[in-house]
């Protein structure tokens, strides 16, 4: 089945995002060669800009997308046995408001998720009313906000889950390229020849038997201006921000803020410090790298959190922000935050080789999205092997401690300890951290230190140098972004001369 020569492919992957990425690993795991391209570095655009949570998305009830749900909190349970260091549960409260549904509606509501989300019961704690006047999630709110609804759902670090796809697809025998653009695709009866260039450097000429477009918000103009075929779908870009604030509350639960206009934004306790507000939904008509936060949208969030919590936040109190581009399907008559955040893989086997087209989708649904992919495409390709991500015993890398006695929580504490113990010299912060983000792969971080010293030169904040090494020679990372930003978000607690000190050290990284 493979194809072996150095420049021949099974199947070519367009775009290193979440969705390029489950692609890469699926199809590595069923056994075809893989290269997978990516232009600039991994989850370098809409997939690190997400709200970061695995949910259902409570709000899709509304919009009577039950099937949506149902599928991606049916992901929810897979996507925390699967990489339960960097997923993790979290429970949210709703206060109740008089311009929202009724409070038995809710409740009501509610249960449904609870109902269709119910698979491992023991992983997710169930729905519940709260007393807000009693309760530790009503302290940091307005007094006017005495009853709140309580429901759970799961959050996830999406850069990290992007480089994790990617580290399995490698680990499994697929060809990972960043920096490297796919400048031209051109169909035969056979196969697709492909134009790839790294860096603006030499090119690459590649051949593939198959093309996944999986370029997110560029998905559309590569098949005009890449590949030069012609489409039935168009995309809608929404663009959404996030603002980040020294943190508003102590404990560990998340808000959903339904606005007056029906819009939800959510404040989420984020990075041991730090508050996570967003998002926004708004029409956007320029290319995608191009996308910034602007400031009506931080008056904006401002406003909407100011409207929930006693203690008042302006425009100055943001120490960061980020924003993305949801490349959703297009659908007539409807607003941005109404338009389907479902996806459509677009299978065209006819007239040549076999291309499949990614539209849409959310980092929740991932998993699955590339085990549709891998269905449509592997009869094409004469591969036979199978679905195989959604077994309780595979996980990404790192998330091997999982086991399907202990919830996903237990099983992350059990390890935590038993690091610790490994390596007391640790701080607990830095261990937790590690842990968090590498879990058993903590030992290929740490190497053959014995002491903190071991670890090599301190850049900022707790970022030594045998992490930094590690990102470079395991995980693509080029740049200071690529570790400040996407591989961690240690860029919140780095001052600017520690900014370059980084990028200068990297610089001088073999990579
Ligand atoms: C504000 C916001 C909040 C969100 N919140 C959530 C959430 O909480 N939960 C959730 O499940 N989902 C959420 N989503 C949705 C989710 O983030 C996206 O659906 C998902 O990240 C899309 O991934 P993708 O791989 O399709 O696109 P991308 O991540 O954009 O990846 C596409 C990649 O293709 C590359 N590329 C394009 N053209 C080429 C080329 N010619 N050669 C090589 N590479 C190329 C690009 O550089 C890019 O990195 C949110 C989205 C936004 C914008």
């Amino acid at each position: 089945m493979q194809a072996q020569a150095e420049n021949r492919f099974d199947l070519l992957v367009v775009g290193g995002g979440i969705n390029g990425a489950a692609i890469a690993r699926d199809a590595a795991g069923r056994g075809l060669s893989v290269l997978l391209v990516e232009q600039d570095d991994l989850a370098a655009h809409t997939s690190s800009a997400s709200s970061k949570l695995i949910h259902g998305g409570l709000r899709y009830l509304e919009q009577y997308e039950f099937s949506l749900v149902a599928k991606a909190l049916a992901e929810r349970d897979v996507v925390l046995n699967s990489a339960p260091h960097i997923v993790r549960p979290l429970r949210f409260v709703l206060p109740h408001e008089p311009h929202l549904r009724p409070e038995w509606m809710i409740r009501a509501g509610l249960l449904l998720y609870d109902h269709l989300g119910r698979r491992r019961a023991h992983t997710l704690l169930r729905s519940r009313r709260a007393d807000l006047r009693e309760h530790v999630a009503g302290k940091p709110l307005k007094a006017q906000f005495e009853t709140g609804f309580i429901y759970s759902d799961a959050w996830c670090d999406d850069a990290r889950l992007v480089v994790l796809n990617a580290l399995d697809a490698q680990a499994r025998g697929a060809e990972i390229l960043t920096r490297t653009r796919c400048v031209r695709a051109q169909r035969g009866e056979q196969g697709w020849r492909a134009q790839l260039r790294q860096n603006d450097s030499a090119s690459r000429h590649i051949e593939a038997r198959a093309l996944v477009n999986a370029a997110g918000p560029w998905a559309t103009s590569f098949l005009d201006k890449v590949a030069h075929v012609p489409h039935a779908h168009s995309l809608r870009l929404v663009k959404g921000s996030h603002i980040v604030v020294p943190r508003l509350y102590e404990h560990h639960y998340a808000y959903t803020f339904q606005q007056a206009d029906r819009r939800i934004v959510f404040a989420i306790p984020f990075e041991r410090g730090y508050t996570l507000i967003g998002t926004t939904d708004i029409e956007f008509t320029g290319t995608p790298e191009a996308v910034r936060i602007d400031a009506d949208e931080i008056a904006y969030l401002c406003a909407a959190a100011n409207r929930y919590f006693a203690h008042a936040i302006a425009p100055a109190d943001v120490v960061w922000s980020y924003s993305g581009v949801r490349p959703l399907l297009e659908e007539e008559g409807v607003t941005a935050s109404e338009v389907t955040r479902d996806y459509l893989l677009d299978f065209d086997g006819g007239a040549g080789a076999p291309l499949l087209n990614v539209f849409g989708g959310k980092i929740t649904t991932h998993r699955r999205l590339a085990e549709d992919a891998l269905d449509r495409l592997a009869p094409a390709l004469g591969n036979t092997h199978g679905a195989w991500t959604a077994d309780e015993r595979v996980h990404l890398p790192g998330g091997e401690f999982a086991d399907t006695q202990h919830s996903s929580e237990e099983a992350f504490d059990r390890f935590l300890l038993a690091t610790m113990r490994r390596y007391p010299w640790l701080p607990a912060d830095l261990a937790q951290r590690y842990v968090r983000a590498y879990g058993t792969r903590v030992e290929r971080v740490v190497g053959a230190a014995n002491t903190l010293a071991d670890l090599g030169e301190r850049f900022g904040a707790d970022l030594h140098q045998a992490e930094a090494d590690y990102l470079v020679r395991e995980e693509w990372a080029c740049s200071a972004d690529d570790v400040l930003w996407r591989r961690s978000k240690l860029g919140l607690r780095f001052d600017v001369k520690e900014q370059q000190r980084l990028e200068k050290y990297l610089e001088g990284s073999p990579q």
